[in-house]
C-alpha cells in the first residue's frame, strides 16, 4: 500500500513511523513539501528512506509571504531524482480568502514549472472549487487532487481525468458526500493518503496522524465502493505509479 500524501518533515521519529507503516504493509510514502525548507527536508528524507518519494512546492498559505518569490529556488530542487511531482500548491478560500489573488499567481508559477518539466501537480483546493478548476484547465500534465473535500470539483475532475485522492476525513461519520464522491471516481483514478500529521481517520481521530493510518482510509473507500480492500489497494498502488511516474 502507498500513502500518496504525508508531510514526513513535520513528524518526529520518522524511522519508527516508517517501520510501523512497513510492518503493516504500507511500504511506500509520498512526502510533500510546503515551502522551500520543507521541500529540502522532504528530499533529504526521500534520499535516505527506501520507498519514500518527494514532492516539492510552496503551499497557498504562503502566497502573501516572501516564500512566494522563491519559485526560482524550487526550480533548482526539481533536478533531484527523488522529485516525483510539484506541490502542494493550489487555492484555499477558507484559510486565506483575502490572498486568493496571490495564491493564484503562485499556483500559476508552479503549474508553469511542472508543465516545463513534464511533472504532475499535487493540488490543494478548499472553498475554491470553481477557481481551482479554472486555473487547472490549461495544464497539460497529470493532476492529483489531494485530500478531496469539494464535491463541486468532481465533475471537472472526472471530465479531465484527474487523480482524486481521499484522506482521513472520508472516514468521518458526517462525510457521506465524500463517500458518495468516492463511489463515482473511476477505478483507475482513485488514490488514498493520510495528509499526516493532520486529519487522522475516525478510528484514531484526534491523534497525530501517520502513514500507517492510510489503511483506515482504504477500508472506508473499499466499503463505500463495495470492493475488497486488497483489490482496491492493488489498484491504488498502480494508479500512484501512473500519477507520479513511479517504478513499481
Ligand atoms: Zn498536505
Amino acid at each position: 500500500m502507498i500513502d500518496t500524501h504525508a508531510h514526513l518533515d513535520a513528524l518526529e521519529g520518522i524511522d519508527e513511523i516508517l517501520t510501523r507503516a512497513r510492518d503493516a504493509g504500507v511500504t511506500r510514502v509520498v512526502t510533500i513539501g510546503t515551502g522551500i525548507e520543507s521541500s529540502r527536508r522532504a528530499l533529504a528524507i526521500a534520499a535516505e528512506q527506501p520507498g519514500v518519494y518527494a514532492v516539492v512546492g510552496i503551499d497557498p498559505h504562503q502566497a502573501a509571504t516572501p516564500e512566494a518569490s522563491k519559485v526560482g529556488e524550487l526550480r533548482e530542487l526539481v533536478g533531484n531524482p527523488c522529485v516525483v511531482a510539484i506541490g502542494e500548491t493550489g487555492l484555499d478560500g477558507h484559510h486565506g480568502a483575502e490572498t486568493l489573488h496571490e495564491q493564484r499567481a503562485l499556483l500559476d508559477d508552479q503549474l508553469a514549472l511542472a508543465s516545463d518539466l513534464g511533472l504532475a501537480v499535487v493540488i490543494h483546493s478548499r472553498a475554491a472549487s470553481a477557481e481551482t478548476a479554472a486555473a487547472l484547465a490549461p495544464f497539460p500534465g497529470a493532476v492529483i487532487l489531494h485530500c478531496f473535500s469539494e464535491p463541486d470539483l468532481l465533475e471537472p475532475a472526472l471530465e479531465r481525468g484527474y487523480f482524486v485522492s481521499f484522506a482521513g476525513n472520508v472516514t468521518y461519520p458526517k462525510a457521506q458526500s465524500l463517500r458518495d464522491a468516492a463511489t463515482r471516481v473511476p477505478i483507475d483514478r482513485i488514490l488514498a493518503e493520510t495528509d499526516s500529521p493532520y486529519l487522522a481517520p475516525q478510528p484514531v481521530r484526534g491523534q497525530r496522524n501517520e502513514p500507517l493510518h492510510v489503511l483506515h482510509t482504504l477500508a472506508a473507500l473499499a466499503e463505500a465502493r463495495g470492493q475488497a480492500p486488497d483489490e482496491l489497494e492493488l489498484r491504488i498502488d498502480e494508479n500512484a505509479n501512473v500519477a507520479f511516474g513511479l517504478g513499481s
